[in-house]
């Protein structure tokens, strides 16, 4: 522990952010680097006897040991210990919602160390420093490994089994590595060459990238079984939940995704010609209160949206923890991201009866019914009020989640078992096909990068013993 008073002496300070009147104007990082602030940032951590933090991050990250190293100024060592847990430690470090944080024992009475600023600050410098350069394996087992899918759970597992001497080989059917990281996430989060340069590195390594393949399609499964001597299946979690409401086919109603994945595309100078969703001169109603919600409001303010309006069906959360959800849990409290504070009106408490259109059959409004949320029979509900409303719109993006991974396919054409959620089924990370795995977000569900990270590492470790034994 570097400093045995830090918590007394400082308070938590983020990094700088971009005005909103700049940072609207294009897609590039809105968060500034904590820079020289880290040093008495991380003297904050108190080193405590039982590190919370490390059992609230999915990953186990070695908090208390590279903030001390931090404020020892010892970035190489601190970059040293996060890559221990972490191989991706600068994506985490931008888009984690930073579950450790929600853990700290200084969170009991006072503000969280800025754990997932701090680890940002660390992945820079190596990065900067030349720290980050290729590590080859020093055997080859002579086995081999598909994954299929390059998200966050493809990557590590594709990572982890190439540093342990397996050939590796990544197929991906978008143009691009990353999954939601490179396709869902916009660039003022998660700038793209952010991932590109770690695929680099990786590809330095050994790891091969074939893109611009879909599985199931272009080749199937039962061919990759055939090539490989294991196969990893990292597909994500992309079925988006739909509203079954009247007039849902209006023109100008939108899932999430599909706005989002355009407009990345868009950014990197690669959207299909043809195809456009946008929010420009529009008013747009966001459906979901989540973050793709708040990633879809700052994404139609860039676009130049006249008004963006964010609709939830769940009630306005309380401001601070209320009784029934102490620390060291999630806090369930109101929560105001970027997006938000660049211009949005918020309403709670509505849920979407119909869509109405005008004669050539564009959106023009969407109407919802007051609700309120009760447990009617051992269940949460959301009860009608009796109070309907009605507001005018030009677009409408629905955030509501994903419900399981696509099934046409991969899935169902190679008869892969689900689970009754609609996950890929698995003991462990075996699906029910010999040699076949899965892991990240079509394994658990829709979930986090930290956690898809933390499932492509546990799965490459089932996969390497599976590989020992055949
Ligand atoms: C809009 C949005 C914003 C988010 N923001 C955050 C955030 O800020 N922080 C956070 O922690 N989490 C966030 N998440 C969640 C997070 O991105 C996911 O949990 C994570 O990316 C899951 O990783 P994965 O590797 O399992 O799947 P994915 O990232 O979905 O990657 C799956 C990959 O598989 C590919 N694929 C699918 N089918 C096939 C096939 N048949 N053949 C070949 N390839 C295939 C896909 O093209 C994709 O590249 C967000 C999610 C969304 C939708
Ligand atoms: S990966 Fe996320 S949960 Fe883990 S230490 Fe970093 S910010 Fe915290």
């Amino acid at each position: 522990m570097g400093k045995d008073t830090g918590f007394l002496e400082v308070n938590r300070q983020g990094p700088a952010m971009r005005q909103p009147e700049e940072r609207i104007k294009d897609f590039k990082e809105h968060y500034l680097p904590l820079g020289e602030k880290a040093t008495e940032q991380a003297s904050r951590c108190m080193d405590c006897g039982v590190p919370f933090c490390n059992s609230g991050c999915p990953l186990g990250n070695r908090i208390p040991e590279f903030n001390d190293a931090v404020y020892r100024g010892d970035y190489r060592e601190a970059y040293s210990v996060l890559r221990t847990t972490n191989n991706f430690p600068e994506f985490t470090g931008r888009i984690c919602p930073a579950p450790c944080e929600a853990a700290c024992v200084l969170g009991i009475n006072n503000n969280p160390v800025t754990i997932e600023f701090i680890e940002k600050e660390i992945s820079e410098k190596a990065w900067e420093e030349g720290w980050v350069v290729p590590k080859l394996p020093v055997v080859r087992t002579g086995k081999s490994v598909a994954v299929v899918g390059a998200g966050p759970a493809g990557l590590a597992a594709a990572d982890q089994l190439n540093q342990k001497g397996h050939r590796v080989k990544v197929f991906e059917r978008d143009a691009r590595v990353g999954g939601l990281l490179t396709y869902g996430i916009p660039d003022y989060k998660l700038e793209k060459h952010v991932v590109a340069r770690r695929a680099a590195i990786m590809e330095e390594e050994g790891v091969v990238f074939q893109c611009n393949t879909e599985i199931g399609t272009d080749i199937t499964l039962e061919e990759l079984r055939e090539s490989f001597d294991a196969v990893l299946i990292t597909i994500g979690s992309k079925q988006p939940r739909d509203i079954r409401a009247k007039g849902r086919e209006a023109k100008g109603v939108h899932f999430a995704m599909d706005f989002l994945h355009l407009n990345n595309q868009k950014v990197a100078g690669d959207a299909p010609v043809g195809q456009d969703i946008t929010a420009k001169d529009k008013t747009v109603l966001v459906i979901g209160g989540g973050d793709t919600g708040s990633d879809c409001i700052g994404t139609s303010i860039r676009q130049g949206a006249k008004e963006v309006i964010q609709v939830t069906i769940e009630e306005q959360p309380p401001l601070e923890r209320a009784e029934n959800n102490p620390w060291p849990e999630w806090p369930r409290i109101m929560r105001t991201s970027s997006s938000h504070e660049e211009g949005c009106e918020r309403i709670w408490g509505l849920n979407a009866t119909s869509f109405n259109s005008d004669e050539q059959g564009n959106l023009v409004s969407v109407s919802f019914d007051e609700v309120r949320g009760e447990e009617l029979a051992g269940r949460w509900q959301f009860v009608p009020t009796g109070t309907q409303r009605t507001i005018e719109c030009d677009m409408a993006v629905l955030a509501i989640g994903f419900v399981h991974p696509e099934h046409e396919g991969l899935v169902s054409g190679a008869g892969l078992s689900t689970d009754p959620r609609g996950n890929i089924a698995a003991e462990g990370f075996k699906t029910s096909m010999e040699g076949v795995f899965t892991a990240g977000d079509a394994r658990r569900g829709q979930s986090l990068v930290v956690w898809a990270i933390a499932e492509g590492r546990q799965a490459a470790d089932a996969i390497d013993v599976s590989l020992a034994e055949s």
